[in-house]
């Protein structure tokens, strides 16, 4: 599923130059986006980055300042929110207490005037959708936690929209209900074949549930790619930082000859990193080395090669997560260097410990030259 790729798509959702101020703020920057049908996708990013006025602009609860928005070719503006195919799920305490569960799923329903034996039919089909058929006659104060979020998002959907806005829908949660959660969404997503849009700030998240990302920074986008892209091939040193753990090292440009032959070489302050990519910087242009832990090998005896893409430096700090540690390792040079390693294999026949002599070094494909 990845009709972003195929140039003959049209887009289900455009977001075309839109600019969003309140007062003298821009909120949204000239922002431009499209959205496929069927996809799950996700703005993601710090607070304040305008994520949710965004989602809130397709709702119809905010106008751009400028721009426009269409949904399947048809321009939104000034269509009201209840006339749009877009329903928001709010978290779970926007339930009404003083209604069943059966009565809250109703609710949206009952105010559109349809006809009784059709509410009914509604409310059943979406009890089952999302498992709580034998809750139908509690309050919410008698559900669990995820048990509410699963009333919320019935109540969501029981409108048949086409787009569902999920607004950090799973904040509430607990973390080990949240990631059951998140499983049940892209479940249920894929058995209803409707496009969600998720407003997080939670990279994990935003990784686990969506298709594609949209990566915010005041206003603008920054990247869109799916989860494994965005982690794998950060276009800037804003999403190599926003998205999981990354050395990230100053540096200039030496020489770049791309990827086929002598690769990009760096000076980071005495460092020397070759990395064989393509990319668009020049001689003396100041760019980043980044690269992630899980890709830095560590070893007691010295690599192959040591006068690149290696250092030597003590264990300076260790962090045990289970499935793999992470090794802070300070350079002679004095910085530090993160190392991740699985723990299904073990380094070496004792396990390192801290003031231990050891050198961090790299392939030439590991790590990637960031020029902005
Ligand atoms: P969060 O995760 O904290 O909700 P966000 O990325 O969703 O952050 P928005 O809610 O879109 O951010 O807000 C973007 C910016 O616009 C913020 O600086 C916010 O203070 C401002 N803003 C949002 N709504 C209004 C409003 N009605 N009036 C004035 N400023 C607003």
């Amino acid at each position: 599923f990845s009709p972003w790729t195929d140039p003959a798509s049209v887009p289900f959702i455009r977001f075309e130059n839109i600019t969003k101020k309140f007062g003298n703020f821009t909120a949204v920057d000239n922002l431009t986006l499209d959205i496929y049908e069927r996809e799950f996708f996700a703005l993601l990013g710090p607070s304040g980055c305008g994520k949710t006025t965004l989602m809130r602009m397709l709702a119809g609860f905010e106008e751009p300042t400028e721009g426009r928005i269409l949904l399947q070719g048809k321009d939104l503006a000034g269509v009201p929110p209840y006339r749009r195919p877009t329903n928001m799920m709010f978290q779970s305490y926007a339930l009404f207490p003083h209604m069943t569960v059966e009565k809250n799923i109703a609710f949206g329903l009952e105010q559109d005037n349809l006809p009784k034996a059709d509410i009914a039919a509604r409310v059943e089909e979406m009890l089952k959708l999302v498992k709580l058929e034998q809750f139908a006659k509690r309050k919410p104060s008698q559900l669990s936690g995820g048990q509410r979020q699963r009333v919320a998002l019935a109540r969501s959907l029981a409108k048949q929209p086409k787009v569902l806005l999920l607004d950090e829908p799973l904040g509430a949660l607990d973390k080990k209900l949240r990631e059951e959660t998140q499983f049940e969404l892209t479940d249920l997503q894929h058995t209803l074949g409707l496009t969600f849009l998720i407003v997080t700030h939670d990279q994990e998240e935003a990784m686990t549930v969506s298709d594609r990302i949209a990566v915010m920074d005041k206003g603008v986008i920054m990247q869109v790619a799916t989860p494994a892209e965005i982690y794998e091939a950060p276009n800037s040193r804003y999403v190599a930082d926003f998205i999981g753990d990354i050395n990230i090292i100053e540096g200039a440009v030496v020489s770049n000859q791309g990827a086929a032959t002598g690769g990009v070489m760096l000076d980071c302050d005495g460092l020397k990193v070759v990395v064989d990519q393509e990319c668009p910087a020049s001689t003396g242009d100041r760019v980043a080395f980044a690269i992630r832990p899980e890709k830095v090998r560590l070893s007691i005896d010295p690599p192959t090669e040591t006068a690149v893409n290696a250092g030597a430096g003590e264990v300076y700090d260790i962090g045990y997560l289970g499935d793999f540690s992470l090794f802070l390792v300070k350079l002679d040079d004095g910085r530090i260097i993160r190392a991740a390693q699985a723990n299904i294999q073990r380094l070496v026949d004792r396990p390192l410990t801290f003031g231990d002599r050891v050198w961090v070094n790299w392939s030439r494909d590991a790590g990637l030259v960031l020029t902005r």
